[in-house]
């Protein structure tokens, strides 16, 4: 009895002392994977492996009990060859430097996947908004804001939401930037709510983008989305979205979580009740009919599609034999590990890699930009129109380098995007 006890307790032990997986050193594994196929020169893969800058911000914020309390975030630009930095700001207990510097760098290959003219950026504050009220997040926002001033830019370095940040996060860096700046400026952030130069369509990008690569992997799999069973990791615009439009489009939505934890139909659920729910509840759990389950569970259900779209470090070596689905859409960036994505691909996995199954997002801020520069708005269906055709060309690209090199859909998508950077960086020589 004794033994068996230890050695139920062994494993358990063993994986709680793992160290964590840094995002950082992930990325750079993706990328000398990439290099090394690309037989890329050494001096190139030193200067495509670090970012650019690096900027920490430490900056006190009154709160509303009249205490003073100072934050840390950062602002990272990875590669500017291809055009000015762009992408989200995380507000997160967790955030750290290197996973803003992975998650700087995953940008850099997003933009150059689907073609558009930006490097890579990220930002991030380490806190956890939900603690705060409103006008302490608004008090934080813009002081973030100013102190990354230095660096942003509509020519420079261009945020957009990501994890805990939203339109009205952008429309308060937009306010505060054009404060500072002494003139209303529009294209500083993508991602803003509609009256103040955001797009149509900002909201649903990225679900949207990562919806079409997965009709595009569907269908080259044979696989028709109304006989489909999906779960969704995660539960906010990304995840949200995408379970909504999945069910649109067909397919039965059985399992979806958010940070309190998941639930399963195997029969199917309407994903639009469970955001009613979420939005009066704070969880998706105890959602009527529905039965609850744990995150780690949600990944290994029997199903056709997996969409993770929460954070990074999900499917791992630990539990990536287990997963069930065929097809797995990263909508989160970074969700996969290095050995997880080689399990994967050896038991016949097919998953379309964060860089191209999320760029719908950056595609539409790029969109957005372009308006606000020329003090123009394109309908929904025009901007729809023109995401769809990035989004197929370059997962067929993309599908056709993972065939022609025999490499899985993730190195394939770094092959196109590293090669992109790659020329650009050399072409423009080495400065001075
Ligand atoms: P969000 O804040 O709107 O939603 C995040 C969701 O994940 C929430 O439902 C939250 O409860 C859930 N979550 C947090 N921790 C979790 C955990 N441990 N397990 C399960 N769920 C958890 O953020 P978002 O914008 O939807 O971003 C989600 C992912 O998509 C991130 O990886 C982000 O970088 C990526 N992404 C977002 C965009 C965008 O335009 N918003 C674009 C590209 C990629």
């Amino acid at each position: 009895m004794t033994v068996t006890a230890m050695e139920g307790i062994r494993p358990m032990a063993t994986e709680q002392l793992a160290p964590p997986i840094n995002a950082w050193d992930v990325a750079q594994q993706q990328f000398d994977l990439a290099a090394e196929h690309l037989h890329l020169a050494p001096g190139l893969r030193k200067v495509l492996r670090e970012p650019k800058r690096e900027l920490t911000v430490h900056f006190p914020v009154k709160m509303d009990s009249g205490s003073v309390e100072v934050f840390t975030g950062y602002r990272v630009q990875h590669n500017l060859s291809r055009g000015p930095a762009k992408g989200g700001i995380r507000y997160h207990q967790n955030v750290t430097l290197d996973e803003v510097k992975a998650l700087a760098m995953w940008m850099t290959w997003k933009c150059a996947v689907v073609g558009i003219p930006f490097g890579g950026g990220k930002g991030g504050v380490i806190v956890d908004p939900k603690k705060l009220s409103i006008r302490e997040v608004e008090g934080l926002t813009r002081r973030y804001a100013t102190e990354i001033s230095i660096i942003i830019g509509p020519e420079k370095d261009i945020p957009a939401p990501d994890v805990n940040t939203n339109s009205q996060t952008m429309a308060w860096i937009m306010d505060t930037y054009s404060m500072h700046v002494g003139y209303t400026s529009p294209a500083v952030v993508t991602g803003k709510p509609i009256p103040l130069g955001g797009s149509e369509g900002r909201n649903e990008a990225t679900a949207q983008g990562a919806v079409y690569t997965l009709m595009d992997a569907a269908r080259h799999l044979g696989m028709e989305l109304p006989k489909c069973r999906v779960a969704v990791q995660g539960f906010g615009n990304a995840g949200a979205i995408a379970a909504q439009l999945m069910a649109a489009s067909g397919s039965k939505i059985i399992a979806v979580s958010d940070s309190t934890g998941a639930i399963y139909r195997p029969e199917g659920f309407d994903p639009n009740a469970v955001l009613s729910w979420k939005q009066e509840h704070n969880s998706v759990c105890g959602f009527p009919g529905t039965k609850d389950i744990s995150n780690e569970e949600l990944l290994e259900l029997d199903c056709d599609i997996l969409i993770p779209a929460a954070l990074e470090n999900q499917i791992t070596a630990r539990n990536a034999g287990r997963i069930q689905a065929r097809l797995i859409g990263e909508a989160a960036n970074g969700p996969t590990t290095p050995e997880a994505d080689e399990i994967l691909y050896k038991n016949g996995k097919f998953l379309i890699p964060d860089i191209l199954c999320n760029a719908g997002g950056v595609t539409v801020s790029y969109f957005e930009w372009v308006q606000d520069l020329d003090r123009d708005f394109w309908s929904i269906d025009h901007v729809n129109e023109k995401l769809r055709a990035i989004m197929t060309k370059a997962f067929a690209s993309t599908l056709d380098m993972s065939l022609k090199e025999k490499v899985n859909m993730r190195t394939a998508a770094y092959m196109l995007a590293v090669q992109r950077v790659a020329d650009a960086t050399s072409v423009r020589g080495l400065y001075p």
